[in-house]
């Protein structure tokens, strides 16, 4: 299949949840209007995209009137009234089917809501449905779903990225504004980049992931897929700050990124010192890549920055450490999956015992992927093994963060590519794990060090398919980020 549903969409369009939200509080358009042109995408495309594993086509109805009634009646809205948004399906909502694209969480419903969806809920935001993702967010392009793949809205032939590559797809189809995903080693910031939306990895413990389905929890962290930075900027505004449900949540207040982003796209970012990172710009990196990251560094030039290049020498070994700490936790996290308590429930004949019924429901709802990763986690948490393999890639880690410490010390942001190459083809990297791994080799570093991280659009590739750029910044630097950010968005206009 080929073809492009893609709408392209600047800031300031009407198709922005920045202009959706100020239409609909100061009663210039109906959320239920808003919503509806939102279910007329859905209609035209959803049916080859498949961004969608549930649409909530009542409840959002009755979201978008309550919006509405509230506007009429003169009361005060949030920043966010009417805007529809969409939530991975590893994301919690109370009675609500919640997949994470596995077969062994067919039908469970949970019995209380994530509080990020607590959040746009009470900003005025509308939920329209939850999104296909790679199996416990384990992938890099959806295809590990057990409901079957989404399809890049730019190019129907290609994978939209992932584990959050049916957020991203929905919003660059049109279903949504704006949606969620989760990053562990790059999920939300490299499908951003391969459908051409902005993606956000906030600094871990920035927003609270009271009942976000856990993968890796060292590592997960919830963040926006939006059209602008300044969608972003609403949406972890509404999100981030403490939350006393999440034992990591760090206790402040969520930062003013609105105000950033205006700051950077009218008055730029005289003296600040980026480094575009040695280790993430060299082999591997797709040439027509790492032309767009030259673009970056001249827009931030152009904007008053000083551009230089550093190296994060540890930054090499994030992928290796990844895939132990990564497999290690997951290996933990999913025992829970025990048919007992969630979801699937396999009996053999004659009803066995509850080792089998567990062996029997294990087999039957994970898919390929999850096992190899839960094996693997096994095996480096085994005694005898686990100071060879969980042991070192922890002080792997230990010496990521004090090589990224150290490049913070000369250079305010850092500069790599999203990911190493553009959108690529159904079943090109599914027959290697190693080729498929190596899509996050620039993402993982920041997930490693808890430190934020945005993808920002900066172009097009050779193949004309949308290519994206990395800030990284030091914990709590968000503000800077979506500063910087704001002059590569602005270059794109
Ligand atoms: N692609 C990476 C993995 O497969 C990252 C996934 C994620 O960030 N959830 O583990």
């Amino acid at each position: 299949m080929s073809g492009s549903l893609a709408v392209s969409v600047a800031p300031g369009s009407p198709a922005t949840a920045a202009v959706i939200a100020a239409d609909v509080a100061a009663g210039r358009r109906s959320a239920a209007a808003v919503l509806e042109s939102h279910f007329a995408a859905i209609d035209a495309n959803e049916g080859e995209v498949h961004a969608f594993n549930l649409v909530l086509r009542d409840r959002a109805r009755a979201a978008a009137d309550a919006v509405d009634a509230a506007v009429a009646a003169g009361e005060s809205v949030g920043l966010l009234a009417g805007v529809p948004f969409a939530l991975k399906d590893n994301m919690c909502t109370r009675g609500i089917e919640t997949t994470c694209s596995s077969k062994i969480l067919e039908g469970w419903k949970p019995p209380y809501d994530a509080t990020v969806f607590t959040r746009l809920a009470a900003a005025g935001a509308v939920l329209v449905g939850k999104c296909n993702l790679d199996e416990f967010a384990m992938g890099s392009s959806t295809e590990n779903s057990a409901f079957g793949p989404t399809r890049n809205p730019h190019d129907l032939s290609k994978v939209p990225g992932g584990s959050s590559g049916g957020s991203a797809a929905a919003v660059a189809a049109g279903f949504a504004a704006v949606s969620l995903g989760s990053d562990t080693g790059g999920s939300i910031r490299q499908p951003a980049s391969l459908c051409g939306l902005v993606g956000v990895k906030p600094t871990y413990g920035l927003v609270s992931r009271y009942g976000l389905i856990a993968f890796a929890s060292s590592l997960d962290q919830i963040g926006p897929f939006a059209h602008t930075l300044e969608d972003a900027a609403l949406v972890l505004e509404a999100i981030g700050g403490h939350d006393r449900l999440d034992s990591t949540s760090i206790p402040t207040p969520a930062p003013s990124l609105v105000q950033a982003v205006r700051d950077g796209a009218t008055s730029g970012i005289a003296g600040l010192r980026v480094g575009i990172v040695d280790e993430l710009t060299g082999t591997g990196i797709s040439p027509d890549v790492l032309a767009r990251v030259e673009v970056a560094a001249a827009r931030l030039t152009e904007a008053g920055a000083t551009v230089g290049r550093v190296s994060v020498p540890a930054a090499i070994y994030g992928l290796a450490a990844y895939y132990l700490i990564a497999p290690a936790e997951c290996s933990s996290n999913l025992a829970r999956y025990d048919g007992v308590r969630y979801g699937l429930r396999r009996t053999g004949e004659g009803g066995g015992n509850v080792a089998d019924m567990m062996a029997l429901t294990r087999a039957e709802g994970f898919g390929p992927e999850v096992k190899r990763r839960i094996m693997l986690g096994t095996y480096a948490l085994s005694a005898g093994y686990h100071d060879a393999y969980y042991g070192q890639a922890q002080k792997v880690r230990t010496l990521i963060i004090r090589d990224f410490k150290r490049a913070y010390e000369q250079f305010d942001v850092l500069l790599t590519p999203t990911s190493p190459t553009t959108a690529f083809a159904f079943g090109d990297k599914t027959a290697d794990p190693m080729t498929m791994y190596l899509n996050d080799v620039c993402t993982i570093p920041s997930n490693l060090s808890g430190d934020p991280a945005i993808s920002v659009p900066c172009g097009v590739g050779d193949n004309g398919l949308p290519v994206g750029v990395q800030l990284l910044g030091p914990a709590l630097s968000e503000g800077v980020l979506f500063r910087a950010a704001a002059v590569i968005e602005k270059g794109n206009h």
